[in-house]
């Protein structure tokens, strides 16, 4: 079969590769439907191995480069193995890419992505930009059938979304302020109406992203570089700014303009990665008593299964926000390459091995 491997940096591969074995005990093999791609394959793309074992074996997989990419995975269950109950052949599963030990302190107050030794399909072991791939069947999510298998590849960002409002405590009716209007703002916005938030506000330069953050339900969207952008946030909140600010842009002072943001006493999540150290007031943390909380990833039994469950009633689709469907042929030179682009009309590049090339 076909998948897409990362052998190195700056050398990523369509290889012929020979199909999963039989899945093992607790696991299935899945026909991969669609995959989307993020500014993580990217990273590993251009600067990795960053997640990758590119020069030792993984701790918990034992898996080491060369390694198929992707994980942001869709697709509809062909083979089940031993010891597997709930999933049957044929169904449509979104793929909880996680991977952890199960055994360590942290997991057994099942803070799994906190596991030290944390892996995850697409990263540690092989991953979906491929035509099948193994996965555990904890980590597979049944969605209904009536729903897109291209918006089911969706379920993994929207999960980051719904972990960040989780992390930040999203009360019903509170404000929700959105620093970036990526994959992750979006989702955090559609996460944010669909779990009953008051007024939403969406902050992103680019004009298109914006529009497209509006389209969604923002009651207010606005250039964070507007002189008048903090005073808008602030007419929409009743003087005070937002209860809550998710930080998912991860930009030079994006972390800055999220506290400014907040409330007095507000939460901020911040789910944006950046390379470089950012910059705060702490003098203003510890007088406004803000709170930063720090987002990675989403838990498989919780903020996983509720972005399936949010995709199912078509609080985001792959309609709303993709950009490129592309096939796995394409997935480096189209695929890596447009992540971020801000001149496209989306911000999810999905890739399939169904697609002709
Ligand atoms: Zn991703
Ligand atoms: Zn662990």
């Amino acid at each position: 079969m076909r998948a897409v491997r990362w052998h190195g940096r700056d050398d990523v591969r369509v290889d012929r590769v020979a199909r999963p074995a039989a899945p093992g005990p607790g696991q299935v093999r899945i026909a991969v439907a669609w995959t989307g791609i993020c500014g993580t394959d990217r990273e590993e793309w251009r600067h990795g191995p960053l997640f990758i074992p590119g020069n030792a074996p993984h701790p918990l997989t034992s898996a080491i480069a060369p390694i198929t990419l992707g994980h942001e995975i869709a697709g509809h269950v062909l083979e089940i193995g031993p010891d597997v109950d709930g999933l049957r052949v044929g169904d449509l599963v979104a793929i909880d890419p996680n991977l952890f030990c199960g055994t360590c302190w942290w997991c057994l107050r099942h803070e799994i992505v906190l596991c030290p030794a944390y892996g995850a399909l697409g990263f540690s072991r092989d991953g979906g930009l491929a035509e099948e791939v193994i996965a555990e069947a904890f980590q597979c999510v049944v969605v209904s059938a009536g729903t897109d298998p291209a918006s089911a590849a969706l379920a993994e960002p929207l999960s980051v979304g719904v972990r960040a409002l989780r992390r930040g405590r999203l009360r019903l009716g509170e404000s929700v302020a959105i620093v970036g209007a990526g994959m992750i703002g979006i989702a955090s916005l559609a996460a944010a109406r669909a779990a009953g938030a008051g007024r939403t506000i969406v902050l992103d330069p680019n004009g298109a992203r914006r529009e497209l953050a509006a389209r969604l339900g923002a009651d207010l969207v606005l250039d964070p570089g507007a002189p008048d952008a903090l005073e808008q946030v602030r007419d929409v909140t009743e003087g005070r700014g937002a209860d809550l600010v998710v930080e998912s842009a991860g930009v030079p002072g994006s972390a800055a303009t999220a506290l400014a943001l907040a409330r007095r006493g507000g939460r901020c999540a911040v789910v944006g990665i950046s390379a470089r150290p950012s910059e705060i007031d702490t003098l203003d943390l510890a007088v406004r008593e803000l709170e930063m909380i720090g987002v990675m990833s989403h838990v498989w039994d919780e903020d996983f299964a509720a972005a399936v469950r949010l995709l199912e009633r078509g609080a985001l689709g792959a309609d709303d926000v993709v950009a490129l469907r592309l096939p796995l042929e394409r997935a480096v030179e189209d695929g890596f390459a447009s992540v971020g682009r801000s001149d496209l009309p989306g911000v999810k590049v999905l890739v399939s091995p169904a697609v002709r090339a």
